[in-house]
């Protein structure tokens, strides 16, 4: 982790001041209760790199202070994660669990200097008794307890006889104050469970934030740096350490110091929600390759090294965002390129024969330095032949050549289908002259001496972007199709790949060799990432409006208008912005949507429709407008930059996220996220000027009506502008082209 960030430039200011003397000591302390996920990669690549980099040390801390939820297994999974991103605590291993004596003291020390309380107020009394943003707290009838009776009180909870629940210790802090966590914490609650170290010793057990702080002061750890929730309870922190003088107090106590917490779009990262997907088997375990774990990560054939690298790029900063997953892909890609070997694998088969090659000949081709054989009868990709094909298709076609990787020219002569219609098998020649030319190249197998392996492709476990984000309950938005399991004929020496070993399957993917699932001679290859962000270009896909069906609003799609007025601007709409009935009626279903669309429709009216349709509506469930936390003209402000390129509508979704949650002026939010895209919209009209010029039959039969055609063409511009144009921006240069 490279270490220009406002903690470690923090670091630097207490070693100036030599606040600590120079030390540096952090430390990583989950809770055994899970396997670690991608938002622990990131506490621990940045724990662990700033002891590195300022020659501290970083502890390993087991924060096991709850018997019911933790397990030995976790604590393993943990420190074999924590090894294999490349950290090394050496012998600072560390449980809470081994401070319960000492935290026990403590607490008997708050109450013995009249700090602490026994309560026995129920959890809803104390949430009660603990006031409002406006409204003092209510001392609990308890708190006068002297001692003495607190002192009994607090043995006879650790006694084992009393319910959990009946009794808890609390602090006696601030009732008054504006930060509830200080008003009166609770510093103990019963729990008679068996602990996975201490057995059944302890019958009370600390909270976190009476825990967590001495936990940090025994240690003599210097910075304690934690997620963003915990930012109110940083005046806790450095109150509960100055209240009594304690056994193996630090000269300086350690700092608390806050952080945005990774979050990762299409997946979830908690620790009780993936325990969730284990436990109810929508998923093999927590190393199951689709799963955000380290684990499964591992599994699915990511290196330590890419997802560092992919902590490194995200950063660390003070505001939550949601972090595209695109980016770890892309780390993982660069990151396999360098590792992988290459293997020929046809993973969707399409048997070609060629019918000039000599009956029984086997041929050796080389390549790249291994040997592949080469018979009449092969096997090439499905998605590698079209019988209808775009003008640019430069794969297979029927009449057309293509060249097999490291091998001849072939073309294809016939089409055999089956009695369905389906292409079961092409006829093919070959031409034997190897320096005969053909544009495009497709990977092959021959059908002979090629093997059946298992392939697992794996896709989003989430359809959903923000799963957890909505009000519906995260497992609704899995995706059904997150697992493929395929039958591919691969080159014969893909049978020897050992276990763990990283391919690239040439022009489809990088592939991993399960480590569970393999056996000699048989690997079941994982693919860990495709060549190309496959999903960056779906989503990138101009849509045609899907009306949100599930939206109880709109259930009533073809219902009359409410009033005359709303009935006629249902024809109006459709009449002068081109919306479809279904847009129309959407909009006109009630007064308050309606009244909001016409004021945020002061421009590019179409565009402001739909985003109420697609997006708005699907984020407001069944709330009104009147309840969002941005107005009107907000949504034109978002729509505009969107319109106008400044934004891709991508990141429009991005900063519509933050709106709907936070408000705030659209533009102000680009630039915190750093969206803005430069978009000249010149440079991409030249292009597209020259991409019309050279396909000029094309052009001619997509204003002929063959619409099909427009994709071609957006794509045909966005290869001539080596991808940098905005797709959005070339398809309506495109579409004002056609007018
Ligand atoms: P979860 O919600 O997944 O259970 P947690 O915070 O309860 O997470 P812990 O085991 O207590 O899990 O976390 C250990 C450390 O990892 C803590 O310091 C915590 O701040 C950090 N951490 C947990 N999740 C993330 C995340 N998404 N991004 C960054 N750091 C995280
Ligand atoms: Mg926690």
């Amino acid at each position: 982790m490279s270490t220009n960030h406002f903690i470690a430039e923090r670091v630097q200011q207490d070693n100036e001041s030599q606040k600590y003397g120079g030390r540096v000591v952090t430390r990583f302390p989950p809770e055994p209760n899970g396997y670690l996920h991608m938002g622990h990669a990131k506490s621990i690549c940045l724990n662990f790199g700033l002891a590195r980099d300022f020659h501290g040390a970083c502890h390993l801390r087991m924060d096991d202070t709850n018997p019911t939820t933790e397990d030995p297994e976790y604590v393993e999974a943990i420190k074999r994660d924590v090894r294999w991103l490349g950290f090394d605590w050496a012998d600072k291993m560390f449980y809470a669990s081994d401070y319960y004596q000492r935290l026990f003291d403590i607490a008997l020390q708050f109450i013995d200097a009249g700090k602490a309380y026994v309560d026995d107020l129920t959890e809803e009394q104390i949430s009660a008794h603990r006031g409002s943003v406006s409204e003092a707290g209510k001392p609990s009838p308890f708190r006068s307890r002297t001692p003495a009776e607190n002192r009994a009180l607090f043995l006879e909870m650790q006694s084992g006889k009393l319910a959990p629940g009946s009794k808890v210790l609390r602090a006696k802090g601030d009732l008054a104050s504006p930060n509830f966590k200080m008003r009166d914490p609770l510093m103990y609650r019963i729990k008679n469970d068996h602990h996975y170290r201490t057995g059944t010793k302890w019958h009370v057990y600390p909270f976190y934030d009476f825990a967590h702080c001495f936990s940090d002061a025994f240690e003599g750890i210097t910075h304690s740096i934690c997620t963003l929730e915990f930012e109110n309870n940083r005046e806790l922190y450095d109150w509960y350490l100055r209240q009594v003088p304690f056994a193996g107090a630090p000269k300086a106590m350690p700092e608390q110091i806050e952080f945005a917490r990774l979050n990762v779009d299409y997946t979830v990262l908690s620790k009780r929600k993936l325990l969730e997907l284990v436990k109810d088997k929508h998923v093999d375990g927590w190393d199951d390759p689709r799963m955000p774990t380290i684990a499964g990560l591992r599994r699915r054939g990511y290196t330590a090294d890419a997802i560092r690298k992919f902590c490194d790029m995200i950063g660390i900063a003070k505001a939550n965002s949601l972090v595209d997953i695109g980016k770890l892909e892309f780390a993982v890609r660069e990151d396999l390129e360098a590792r992988s070997q290459r293997l020929l694998c046809v993973v969707r088969p399409l048997k070609v024969v060629i019918e000039n090659w000599p009956a029984g000949k086997t041929e050796e081709v080389d390549a790249g330095g291994r040997k592949l054989p080469m018979s009449g009868t092969l096997y090439i990709e499905r998605d590698d032949f079209d019988e209808n094909p775009p003008k640019d298709f430069h794969r297979l076609k029927p009449g057309g050549e293509v060249r097999l990787r490291f091998a001849y020219v072939i073309k294809c002569e016939r089409v055999v289908k089956d009695a369905s219609g389906n292409v079961s098998e092409l006829r093919c020649s070959y031409n034997p002259d190897p320096a005969h030319k053909a544009k495009g190249i497709v990977h092959w197998v021959s059908a002979e001496h090629c093997k059946d392996v298992e392939v697992r492709l794996y896709d989003r476990l989430f359809k959903d972007p923000n799963p957890d984000g909505g009000e519906a309950h995260f497992l609704t938005h899995l995706n059904p199709k997150s697992l493929e399991i395929v039958k591919a004929k691969i080159e014969p020496h893909g049978l020897s790949a050992e276990p763990s070993t990283h391919w690239q399957f040439e022009r489809v993917g990088y592939f991993f060799a399960d480590p569970v699932l393999s056996k000699p001679n048989a690997p079941v290859f994982n693919r860990s990432v495709g060549l190309k962000d496959s999903w960056a270009a779906k989503k990138e896909e101009p849509k045609r409006v899907e009306v949100q069906k599930t939206h109880a609003k709109v259930d009533k799609e073809f219902a009359p208008a409410p009033t005359p007025a709303l009935a006629a601007k249902r024809d109006a709409y459709q009449k002068t912005h081109g919306f479809s009935l279904e847009e129309a009626v959407i909009l006109t279903q009630d007064e308050t949507l309606n009244a909001f669309y016409e004021s945020a429709a002061t421009k590019h009216a179409p565009a402001v429709g739909r985003w109420i349709v697609n997006e708005l509506l699907r984020a407001l469930k069944d709330r009104s407008v009147t309840e969002l936390p941005f107005k009107a003209p907000d949504l034109t402000a978002l729509i505009d930059l969107i319109e106008t390129n400044a934004i891709s509508r991508r990141a429009g979704k991005d900063v519509f996220e933050v709106m709907l949650k936070d408000g705030g002026v659209p533009s102000t939010i680009v630039d915190k996220l750093g969206l803005r895209q430069v978009s000249d919209s010149g440079a991409i009209e030249k292009i597209v000027r020259d991409v019309i010029a050279a396909n000029a039959a094309q052009w001619a039969k997509l204003k002929g009506g063959e619409t099909k055609l427009l994709g071609f063409f957006v794509g045909q511009v966005m290869k001539a502008s080596k991808g940098q144009a905005n797709p959005q921006l070339a398809q309506s240069l495109l579409e004002k082209s056609l007018k």
